[in-house]
């Protein structure tokens, strides 16, 4: 190398505040556990993905869309706009997609945020929020959630976090429900907010579990986006349609909104097969009330089971449960890595402040009852 020597890393030329990023913490790979402790018989609920698999006509689509691989994708993905506009009743020019909707929480920060303007928050939100809110240098406004004797422990509070909303603020964030609390809020308390709010200020509604929520009154955020200008709803293909892997959400909003965050995307941020695979598992009408089954069923089962053996469950209006392990003392941490060596995979939540729980994806009845045995030993055991 040439020129001055200098110790200093090269990361001190990066902006501040992406130098002051953690990034986040993603679920263990099953491949990583295996190799660790040469276990082969994995489990893993750490992730929120549905056990059921993707759809089959999504499969044969995606097997179909990888012979044509060699092109680019098309980068309006029209045809897969044109799939969601007829389901959901809007225009094409209202939607948005994404490479998951993690993309689309991107891009809402690219375009709306700076270091002289604010976003509001939850304490225990979906922690990219945070993230992408902190990687612009925009102030994070963490709002506190609501108690743990409220009738929704943790859950955001809506009327705290509208107070919390000045000049400043460009964008509110309210996960519907909650990951990773599980918590939620009702179409009455949304519609309250959204009359509520200013509309200087760009409300994302993360409807990533929207299959599942909507018996327990969570709204359809889609419908309330004609009314208020200043709503963004996201959705994603990961969660109930069974296709995490593909990585495809989108974003409907108010057209200018959508025009908007057109001008940051990437033109090809959605894949070939995934614009397929996505559109097929649109038209497989089976997929999602499939899922929404097996989780109503393994919701009621880890509800009744855990706390047999001191597990506390909190409510939840997704695929997955926050569960308080920490009665015997135990952190959620130290739970979970007990629970490894039985090659099942939960998620600690430590770092949402949450340090006696884990996360716990719903899976299929068999491995519902796996984890529950597993469970039982770890808290039972010394170690
Ligand atoms: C899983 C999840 C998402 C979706 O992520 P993708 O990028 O679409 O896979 C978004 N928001 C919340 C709250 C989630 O839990």
């Amino acid at each position: 190398m040439t020129g001055k020597t200098n110790n200093a890393s090269p990361a001190a030329l990066a902006v501040a505040a992406v130098r002051n990023l953690s990034p986040y913490v993603t679920g263990k790979p099953m491949s990583e556990l295996s190799r660790e402790l040469g276990l082969t018989d994995i489990i893993k609920l750490a992730s929120n993905e549905n056990p059921l698999g993707p759809s089959p006509a999504a499969l044969a689509a995606m097997h179909r869309a990888l012979e044509e691989s060699w092109l680019y994708p098309d980068g309006n993905g029209h045809e897969l706009k044109v799939a969601l506009a007829a389901r959901h009743g809007v225009g094409t020019n209202q939607i948005t997609l994404g490479n998951g909707s993690n993309d689309l929480l991107v891009l809402l920060a690219e375009a709306f945020l700076t270091p002289q303007v604010s976003a509001v928050i939850s304490q225990y939100a979906f922690a990219i929020y945070g993230i992408v809110v902190q990687a612009t240098g925009a102030v994070a406004k963490v709002v506190d959630a609501q108690g743990e004797d409220s009738a929704m422990p943790h859950g955001h509070d809506l009327k705290a976090m509208c107070a919390a909303v000045d000049d400043s603020t460009r964008l509110v964030y309210i996960a519907n429900p909650n990951n990773p609390t599980g918590s939620w809020c009702t179409a009455g308390q949304i519609r309250a907010f959204l009359d509520a709010v200013p509309r200087t200020t760009i409300v994302v509604l993360d409807e990533a579990y929207s299959e599942y929520a909507r018996r327990f009154g969570c709204p359809d955020g889609i419908e309330l986006v004609a009314e208020y200008p200043n709503l963004i709803v996201l959705r994603t293909f990961s969660k109930a349609h069974a296709l995490a892997g593909l990585r495809v959400g989108y974003g409907v909003s108010h057209p200018d909104v959508a025009d908007i965050l057109n001008r940051v995307r990437q033109p090809f941020n959605v894949s070939l097969p995934a614009l397929a695979g996505a559109q097929a598992a649109l038209g497989d009408a089976q997929q999602a009330p499939r899922a929404v089954a097996l989780v109503e069923a393994g919701l009621a089962y880890l509800t009744a089971q855990l706390p047999t053996f001191g597990v506390k469950v909190y409510p939840s209006a997704g695929n997955f449960v926050l569960a308080d392990v920490g009665g015997g003392g135990l952190t959620g941490q130290q739970v979970f890595d007990r629970l490894l060596r039985h090659g099942v995979i939960v998620r600690p939540v430590g770092g949402y402040g949450l340090p006696r729980c884990v996360r716990i994806t719903i899976g299929t009845q068999e491995q519902n009852e796996r984890l529950v045995d597993a469970l039982r030993q770890c808290l039972n055991s010394q170690g």
